[in-house]
């Protein structure tokens, strides 16, 4: 039996999905002997993602998303001692860079319309940390799980102190504001193209800037920042954070399949809504007017209060013990014991997020016949409460 036919197989949370050509720009790496950190693929990469991006956005496409956000900070001038605005509802690899530059997180609450940076406590961490003596060097917002973050208020806000934004758009490759794209909004945007990523190159991501000279910079940089010179001469701190072109080709067949897998992780979504959406206690994201989300992980709240009890935990143990992945929402970085004690402005929404929050499966080559796995468990726990 494939393991595509067993019924008892692992479904996961979001697995690489490739399109098919993807071979075809790997081989013609071996063919040509480009396997090194730059060569026509590298290039060709940059290119698909600027117009995909577009707003004329320049791109470097380098080792992974963390490497891209550590680079960012380096360009913002993010020093040791430095202050950096960051998003607390996220993935770790949003604030580690930060710490990397000795600089220290200054966490920001979510909102509820989006679950990301509200604007409100932005302004007022923005405040506060001036009337402290330090003026924040960067804002880190992100748009989690694929939906954009509220970057019109963000961006004004950021403007007014002047005080560049770096989005992390690591999940939302494909998600805009009014036909806006993620990672076209702020200063400088970073892109991840890991393994559970909407598409993947393995490992690898991309910093994003309409500024040609950033751009250009990353790259720079992240080729040990070499200067014009026949020997290896070097005038500032460098690092190997460049894109191998074998990488790069397997990145260059999944832009074929982009807007594909966009569609097919939304209509993931639109199944668990179906499903879903009138079970007690279970609530949804809803898109606001204008926003537009690439649906990279369906996510769902669940309300113990509402539900008859259920919690999100049952639901998870119940999808673990079917051999089906599951996982709670990101918990918050300034609960984490590594950020314990960081300055945070917020009211708890993330924390609330946290607690009642999963992720369902929701890769884009998910087969009815798995999500029919996925929710007949959810038929099971949910109805069992409703008896018990
Ligand atoms: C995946 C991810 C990153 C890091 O990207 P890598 O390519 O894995 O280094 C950063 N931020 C968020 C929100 C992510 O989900």
């Amino acid at each position: 039996m494939s393991p595509i036919d067993d019924p008892q197989s692992k479904i996961w949370l979001s697995s690489p999905h490739m399109g098919g050509t993807e071979r075809n720009f790997v081989t013609e790496a071996f063919d040509t002997n480009w396997v090194a950190p730059l060569g026509p693929n590298v290039d060709g990469l940059e290119k698909d993602l600027a117009t995909f991006v577009g707003n004329d956005v320049h791109v470097a496409a380098l080792s992974t998303g963390t490497a891209a956000i550590h680079l960012g900070l380096v360009m913002a001038g993010v020093q040791n001692g430095d202050e950096v605005l960051c998003q607390s509802f996220t993935f770790s690899a949003s604030a580690n860079p930060i710490a990397y530059q000795g600089a220290t997180p200054v966490f920001v609450d979510s909102e509820s319309e989006t679950w990301n940076m509200s604007p409100e406590f932005l302004e007022q961490a923005i405040k506060e940390r001036i009337v402290k003596g330090k003026k924040p060097k960067a804002i880190i917002p992100v748009h989690l799980y694929g939906m954009p973050a509220n970057m019109e208020a963000i961006m004004e806000i950021a403007d007014q102190y002047e005080i560049p934004v770096i989005e992390d758009a690591a999940e939302a490759l494909g998600s805009h504001i009014n036909g806006r794209m993620c990672g076209s909004f702020g200063k400088m945007a970073i892109l991840s193209f890991n393994g559970n990523k909407i598409i993947t190159t393995s490992g690898g991501g991309a910093l994003v800037s309409t500024d040609q000279q950033l751009a250009a910079k990353a790259r720079f940089l992240a080729t040990q920042a070499r200067d014009n010179a026949p020997h290896y001469q070097h005038s500032e701190i460098g690092f190997n954070y460049r894109m191998s072109n074998i990488c790069a080709g397997i990145g260059r067949g999944q832009m074929e399949v982009l807007p594909e897998r966009i569609l097919q992780r939304r209509a993931v979504y639109e199944q668990y809504l179906q499903k879903m959406s009138a079970m007690p206690g279970v609530t949804f994201l809803a898109e606001p007017e204008g926003y537009y989300s690439n649906r990279w992980l369906t996510t769902i709240l669940i309300d113990p209060a509402q539900s008859g009890g259920i919690t999100r935990e049952d639901l998870r143990l119940a999808l673990e013990k079917e051999n089906i992945e599951s996982r709670p929402l990101w918990k918050p970085m300034h609960m984490q014991p590594v950020f314990e004690g960081g300055p945070f402005y917020g009211d708890g929404t993330c924390e609330k997020l946290f607690e009642q929050g999963l992720c369902l499966p929701s890769g884009s080559n998910l087969t009815q016949a798995d999500l029919d796995r996925v929710f007949k468990v959810i038929d099971e726990v949910f109805v069992k409460t409703e008896v018990g």
